[in-house]
């Protein structure tokens, strides 16, 4: 007996169960890959596994839906692993921890993978079932979606009848996701020229900040560690004199920095009025940021006497002026859609090394022109101060399509079923509906999902009554003429 084996509905639970007894972060998808491939085999179904890990199974039409249009339904393999301090799961080969509580399916001590096991679940249990109608059905399992869409970018569906397609990766009931922003990494490198100082070693660290999604909670006023430091830095400069050793702050480019750290050699002299002068920026910084970083502190710790490399005068400069000055958070918001943030960027990873200063930023627009000059933007400035800029993870915006059959079928549906409109929206962050959309012409395409809550934190649940819902609601789309 499985712990979610008295849910309804059951064949659904029991396919996202074992899905959470599979390994299956990011890049190590192959597990969970194989076992859907072994799903299709056992059943006779066409099944495509490319050397990525990616899958598409296909089932054909039930009788009387022959002449339908076939309906691709997509979600990823792949899921964030996050873990609390303690937990000993091992995410490259345990299996969660489930438990439900109340209405909420969750894993103890760590990420559930809702998003998006409940996709691949519910795809599973509909080509499972031998009394749903439905026409042509093509599943498409991609892999590496939290990492970049790595597998949304590489998949080839050539083999692909269907125009229409249900993502189902979205983590609020009663919305329709028809749009998403389009986006890239911009990498910077900066070189960073080094001198020997003496003087007293400090570590500063900016940490307890709240962090969130680079592109879901850009525009929640919250701060960003790494800026943070760097203002703090330009603070200093213009009162005390000392060498920056090193720098690090953040862990991805998509996500706000919570913690961000120098290492500083300063000048005996001047050690009092440096640590006042720290006091002092944290105050200041924690009254502007009161409301959204109430934990936000600044630390200060002398680590005795040091010989370093610290940044020559002039390296010092660029490096400060480049992380000051080049852009970062909300650049724009949309004319057409109230409250979308059209184009933002966010410094997720900054690194001084022994040879250069890494910036990586998250850049983010569902106007593709303004995404470009943004870029533009960072170049400027950097190639300016010696540095250059490469661009990584490239991925499409999803378009708004004024004229919609899916949509529009959809909304109907939802209507007739929960006597309610659904919410018609559009998001700042990356869905894999862009990339696919790039691959199968004239793409009609929507996505949902079920109620989620704290997805990609170790607070992630999944809402039982809304799981069976949203089946009901994807099966009566499915069974459409
Ligand atoms: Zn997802």
């Amino acid at each position: 007996m499985g712990v979610l084996s008295d849910l309804e509905p059951k064949n659904v639970f029991a396919y996202f169960e074992e899905i959470c007894g599979i390994p299956h972060p990011s890049y190590q998808e192959k597990q969970l890959s194989d076992y859907c491939v072994k799903f299709a085999e056992s059943r006779g179904l066409e099944v495509h596994q490319d050397s990525l890990g990616n899958v598409i199974i296909i089932k054909e039409a039930t009788a009387g839906y022959e002449s339908v249009e076939p309906l691709i339904i997509q979600g990823h393999l792949d899921m964030v692993c996050e873990k609390e301090p303690g937990c000993e799961i091992d995410f490259a080969k345990d299996g969660l921890c489930l438990y439900v509580d109340g209405d909420y399916i969750t894993a103890r001590g760590t990420t559930l993978g809702g998003d998006d096991g409940i996709a691949v679940a519910m795809a599973l249990a509909i080509l499972d079932s031998d009394s749903l109608e439905h026409p042509r059905m093509e599943m498409v399992f991609t892999v590496s979606e939290e990492v970049g869409m790595e597998g949304a970018s590489a998949i080839d569906l050539s083999m692909l009848k269907g125009h229409k397609l249900l993502n189902l990766d979205s983590e609020e009931e009663g919305y329709l996701l028809t749009s998403c922003a389009g986006g890239c990494r911009a990498n910077i490198g900066l070189p960073a020229v080094y001198e020997t100082k003496q003087g007293k070693g400090y570590h500063v660290c900016v940490k307890g900040l709240t962090g969130g999604h680079s592109g879901a909670e850009i525009d929640k006023g919250r701060a960003n560690a790494n800026l943070v430091l760097g203002r703090l830095l330009l603070t200093l400069e213009k009162a005390v004199p000392y060498g920056i050793v090193s720098m690090a702050g953040g862990l991805k480019d998509n996500a706000i920095p919570r913690e961000s750290a120098a290492y500083l050699l300063v000048d005996e002299a001047e050690e009092e009025k440096f640590r006042t002068l720290v006091s002092e920026t944290e105050r200041v910084i924690r009254t502007e940021y009161a409301v959204t970083e109430p934990d936000l502190h600044i630390t200060a710790e002398a680590d005795g006497m040091a010989e370093a490399k610290v940044l020559t005068a002039g390296s010092h400069r660029a490096v400060l002026t480049l992380l000051n000055l080049l852009p970062n958070g909300i650049q724009s918001m949309s004319a057409d859609i109230k409250g979308l943030v059209e184009t933002s960027l966010n410094l997720g990873i900054l690194k001084l090394g022994e040879t250069e200063l890494e910036l990586h930023y998250a850049v983010r627009s569902s106007v593709q022109t303004a995404k470009e000059f943004l870029v533009e933007k960072l170049r400027c400035l950097t190639e300016m101060l010696g540095g250059r800029l490469t661009l990584e993870g490239v991925y499409p915006a999803w378009e708004y399509r004024k004229d919609s059959v899916l949509r529009d079928d959809m909304v109907r549906i939802y209507q007739e079923m929960f006597g309610k409109e659904p919410v018609i929206q559009a998001i700042h962050a990356g869905l894999e509906c862009g990339l696919l959309a790039g691959k199968i012409e004239n793409l009609d395409a929507v996505s949902i999902g079920p109620d989620m809550v704290g997805i990609h934190t170790t607070e992630e649940k999944l809402s039982i009554s809304s799981t069976k819902r949203l089946w009901e609601y994807v099966t009566e789309i499915i069974r459409q003429k």
